[in-house]
């Protein structure tokens, strides 16, 4: 595995959209669909059997009917053939009425129980019935032709085939209602089944159709979940940015920037121990500006690394995650730490578009540091560095408009400044003000050049003789002061002995042209303003000019020379 640019969660995860949503609604359709077929399947063939139940019952009732007149007639005609009349059997005009009422009521029932039988599905008995009945009437017909005085015999034999008629008639009729019943068992069974099917179907769809609201349900709260949380860390994210970004607008060094900087990670990823490894001015060396220490382990070892151009993140000016030390392609400063294995992140840090260092996030090993840390990481990286690079642009200008560019050391309007600041603080100094002597030789005969050169190795002496509190610069031209706070004028007198002898030392290499300084020395306490007490050490100077130059002369003393400034060639170091 290599190691890649760690991609940090810059961007909300994104809710999948319309194509998404097309599936969904393709997929809620077909559900629909699937549901109500399996549902209206059961339902119709359900009410298609009720509907031949419905036939099948009219049928029966028919044949029922039928059978009732062929029992009626049969109740009607046993009673008339004892009172056989002798050109009929029936001689009663109302028992003939009754009679003729029952033969129709045969005749319509049995049209009416014939297509009964038809439509329920039972043609053969229709048929049969049809026949029977049709025979059974025909047979009335021949009671109807006896005669009277006809022979018994001819009697008995018409009533007995009319009654063979009858009894095929009522057979066949009972047939009929026998597989009419028959049908009609076998369809209820089915019209119950078909009903419990579909009730089955019913409640299963139901079942399915609260699972999937459900499912629905959980499928879109989680989508809404992960898009509030997406929210919420993104805001969250926002808010700490914005702190971050105000808190380092206060930095006003790069000291306060890397405090801030400890702050905000130990605020955004407080499982993570980081380190922060910055260039050095020579850009060769790495220094550590901060390190933080994970929640619940303490301080390790940080990383090994000592130069930018050592380091595979900064030289790639990339974020580089590395998951386990173990790993083959682990960075080789992870690797045989004395606290053991572990993972890490670490994110180069550009200053000015230069690769200036790297934070490096330490987790443990084979859990190397989220997506989210990541984020923070960078984002309190680039926001620190981003105002490291306006603290250093600000003192390089504040530098510049402090210094001397000649020389580095400060110009007139910083000393002023600083002399200003003692006075305010309340701290006596004691003033030195130097020329260097025949300046002008020294550039009329070895060049301007060589003047330029002359002065700044007189600066760098000058530097290297007082004080780090003490104040070098540069007044004007070839002129120079030194201002020694809280010092007695006589160490300060040393301290420009030693200086001149330093110089003395210096020019004798040849380098530069030889050249010597005069020094007047003034004391904070012998004037109120600044520029009395500059005065009082010009005086000073000029009294070393006069009175042979390489030397030093004390203000406060001048009197006791009753102000004639006469040579003193043995002493270089004069109280006039
Ligand atoms: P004295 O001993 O009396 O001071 O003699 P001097 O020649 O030094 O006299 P003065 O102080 O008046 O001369 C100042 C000379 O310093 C004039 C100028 O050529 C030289 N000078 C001033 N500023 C610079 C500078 O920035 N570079 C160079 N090369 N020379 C400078
Ligand atoms: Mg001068
Ligand atoms: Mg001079």
């Amino acid at each position: 595995m290599t190691p890649e640019p760690a991609q940090p969660t810059e961007e909300l995860p994104r809710v999948r959209g319309r194509r998404r949503v097309w599936i969904d609604g393709v997929l809620a359709v077909a559900a629909i669909v699937v549901i109500g077929a399996l549902t209206m399947g059961p339902l119709v063939s359900g009410r298609d059997e009720t509907r031949q139940a419905r036939t099948i019952s009219v049928a029966l009732q028919h044949v029922t009917d039928l059978r009732i007149a062929f029992v009626n007639w049969q109740a009607f005609l046993d009673p008339q053939v004892g009172k056989l009349g002798p050109s009929a059997i029936i001689v009663d005009p109302a028992a003939v009425a009754a009679g003729t009422e029952i033969v129709k009521t045969i005749v319509t029932e049995t049209a009416l129980a014939t297509r009964g039988l038809r439509d329920s599905g039972l043609p053969a008995d229709a048929r049969a019935v049809e026949a029977a009945s049709k025979a059974f009437v025909k047979s009335l017909n021949g009671i109807s032709t006896l005669t009277a005085g006809q022979p018994a015999g001819v009697i008995a034999t018409t009533l007995a085939a009319e009654r063979a008629a009858l009894l095929e008639a009522r057979t066949v009729a009972t047939t009929a209602t026998t597989n009419l019943q028959v049908l009609n068992e076998r369809n209820e069974t089915h019209t119950i089944r078909s009903l419990d099917t579909g009730r089955t179907t019913v409640l299963v769809a139901y079942l399915l159709a609260a699972a999937s609201s459900l499912a629905a349900a959980a499928v879109l709260g989680q989508r809404v979940h992960r898009r509030e949380r997406a929210t919420r860390i993104v805001s969250e994210r926002q808010r700490y940015e914005a702190a971050l970004q105000q808190a380092l607008d206060m930095a006003k060094t790069e000291s306060d920037a890397y405090e801030i900087m400890s702050r905000g990670l130990h605020e955004s990823v407080p499982r993570l121990e980081v380190e922060m490894l910055v260039a050095d001015s020579s850009g060769a060396h790495f220094h550590q500006t901060l390190h933080t220490a994970a929640a619940d382990v303490g301080l390790r070892a940080g990383c090994g690394v000592v130069s930018p151009d050592d380091c595979p993140a900064a030289r790639r000016g990339h974020t580089l995650l590395f998951p386990s030390s173990q790993a083959l392609d682990a960075c080789p400063h992870l690797v045989g730490r004395p606290t053991g294995d572990l993972s890490a992140a670490c994110v180069a840090i550009s200053i000015t578009g230069r690769s200036s260092g790297v934070v490096h996030a330490m987790g443990p090993d084979g859990q190397p540091p989220e997506p989210e840390d990541l984020s923070y990481l960078e984002v309190t990286t680039r926001r620190a560095a981003e105002r490291i690079a306006m603290l250093r642009a600000f003192e390089r200008s504040e530098t510049q408009a402090r210094t001397d560019p000649l020389t580095g050391l400060w110009n007139r309007r910083s000393f002023e400044n600083g002399v200003h600041q003692l006075r305010l603080d309340g701290t006596p100094y004691t003033l030195a003000y130097g020329d260097l002597d025949h300046f002008k030789t020294v550039n009329d005969t070895h060049g301007h050049e060589a003047g330029d050169q002359a002065l700044r190795l007189f600066a760098r002496v000058m530097r290297d003789s007082v004080r780090p509190g003490d104040i070098t610069a540069r007044y004007g031209g070839e002129e120079f002061v030194i201002v020694f706070p809280d010092c007695p004028i006589e160490t300060a007198r040393k301290v420009l002995e030693r200086l001149r002898e330093r110089l003395a030392l210096t020019v004798s290499n040849g380098r530069v042209p030889a050249f010597t300084v005069s020094f007047g020395l003034s004391s904070s306490t012998d004037g109120d303003a600044v520029d009395e007490v500059v005065a009082l050490a010009d005086q000073a100077l000029l009294a070393a000019k006069a009175n042979g130059r390489d030397r030093t002369v004390v203000a406060g003393e001048i009197g006791l020379w009753s102000g004639t400034l006469g040579v003193v060639p043995e002493a270089h170091s004069t109280i006039l």
